[in-house]
């Protein structure tokens, strides 16, 4: 069967996660405007710095999360221009963290599609009903 539109973003992203240098977990984001990709990302250290891979460094785990990383949907933001971000979807392979859903929020992206759960202590994305949001269930 030919994949649906949403399925094929998310297999995308879940290419790109493969890209990611923490080890803890591995994130891939795709930011889709009238079909069309405009930005990828995953999470990785700040440009020049360690990643958490390098086996002299490894992750820099405060109250249970790494650091280290710049997230994936951060990096993905960022690679796109500002009336690109407005109105597109975000594909990303886990529920966003509190700090990602305020970008999310505030770049205007009007939908999230996710494929793994997370239950974050903050729920932005909960109190910006006009953003839809998506758990996509892929094999
Ligand atoms: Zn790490
Ligand atoms: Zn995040």
């Amino acid at each position: 069967m030919r994949k649906d539109w949403d399925s094929y973003f998310m297999s995308i992203a879940m290419q790109v996660c493969e890209r990611s240098t923490c080890p803890r977990l591995h994130v891939g984001a795709v930011l889709v405007k009238d079909k069309r990709i405009k930005g990828t990302g995953y999470n990785g250290s700040p440009a020049k710095l360690p990643h958490c891979e390098d086996e002299d460094v490894g992750c820099l785990v405060v109250n249970n999360h790494c650091i280290r990383t710049i997230h994936a949907e951060v990096n993905c933001l960022l690679e796109v221009a500002p009336n690109d971000r407005k109105g597109a979807t975000i594909y990303v392979t886990h529920y966003p963290c509190p700090e990602c859903q305020k970008l999310i929020i505030t770049t205007g992206v009007t939908r999230v599609v996710y494929a793994n759960d997370y239950t974050p202590d903050v729920n932005w994305l909960d109190m910006a009903p006009w953003i839809e949001v998506v758990k996509l269930n892929i094999g």
